[in-house]
């Protein structure tokens, strides 16, 4: 009776998959303000993930470096094997999580095409890479073993608008399949990730001083989401639901929206470009009518 209900909650216990993904774009402000705050940044990661790898002999880690041209896996590399030499006092898989990360980061930014501007970052795909990678974990499992995965999002990028549609095509695929999605945000209050975060129910986190990262990280994201009722935390932010419109990837307080395919514009078009539905043109808005009359009256 009783080894049986050892490996019931052992199995119950399962494995916690957590995915990094990590904002490497050299146009962030913060790394172009000081190129060494993405050496901090980095460190901060390493020391987090490895944390996570800590807590139970099950748990899992992958981290991806997200810029503006590319999505990569800095970690686990299947395979290039990276050299180790073995460092006295010092677990041999978190070397392995250091030393594959800072390789292939390496490279990754050694060719990388040079920025002549700004470039936004292509943080919704990866985050369906994210997606994707726990996907095929998943039907990679034992039968009985449980998998509990989450993703945890770092950057100092602007608002992505422009990646509104993969944003959201994330957000309701992670909340379908029980991922929760976390956020640091290490520059900008990010509304999109914010509403991903709430859609998951994860935490949204704006750090103002990359010297307390790492315990921010080990504070806030550390705890796996089941346990997180149990912990003071801190309040979650009201969370701005603003659409961004498909005619100029604009967030939007008030718009129109096509009633056949449910897209979003900032001005009445009579053709939906998304769907090509053809509308016939409104009369005048009420309020404007109103207005008018009283034009003529005066
Ligand atoms: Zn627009
Ligand atoms: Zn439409």
């Amino acid at each position: 009776m009783e080894p049986e209900q050892a490996a019931s909650t052992e199995t119950e216990s399962g494995i916690d998959l957590l995915v990094i993904v990590l904002d490497t774009n050299p146009s962030q402000h913060i790394v172009r303000q000081n190129p060494q705050n993405l050496t901090q940044i980095l460190e901060a990661v390493i020391a987090f993930g490895n944390a996570h790898l800590m807590q139970k002999a099950q748990n899992k880690l992958a981290v991806i470096s997200c810029a503006h041209h590319a999505t990569n896996f800095l970690y686990p590399q299947p395979r290039r094997q990276v050299e180790l030499r073995q460092i006295d006092g010092q677990y041999e898989a978190f070397s392995l999580v250091e030393k594959t990360v800072k390789q292939q980061l390496g490279s990754i930014l050694m060719n990388a095409p040079r920025l002549g501007s700004p470039c936004e970052s292509l943080l919704a795909g990866s985050m369906a890479m994210a997606l994707c990678y726990i996907s095929r974990l998943h039907g990679m499992l034992a039968a009985g073993v449980k998998m509990h995965s989450r993703i945890l999002v770092l950057t100092g990028s602007n608002e992505c608008s422009s990646q509104y549609m993969t944003f959201m095509n994330v957000f309701f695929t992670a909340q379908k399949l029980g991922i929760t999605i976390d956020t640091c945000a290490l520059d900008k209050t990010l509304s999109l990730l914010q509403q991903g975060c709430d859609i998951t129910t994860g935490q949204f986190l704006k750090v103002t001083q990359l010297d307390g990262l790492l315990q921010y990280l080990l504070w806030v994201f550390l705890p796996a989401p089941q346990m997180r009722h149990k912990l003071v935390l801190p309040p979650p932010p009201k969370v701005d639901y603003r659409a961004s419109c498909f005619c100029h990837r604009e967030l939007i307080d008030i718009g129109y929206v096509c009633s056949v395919c449910l897209s979003v514009f900032c001005k009445y078009s009579p053709i939906c470009t998304t769907c090509h539905t053809i509308f016939k043109t409104p009369g005048p808005l009420p309020v404007k009518g109103k207005k008018k009359k009283k034009d003529k009256q005066m």
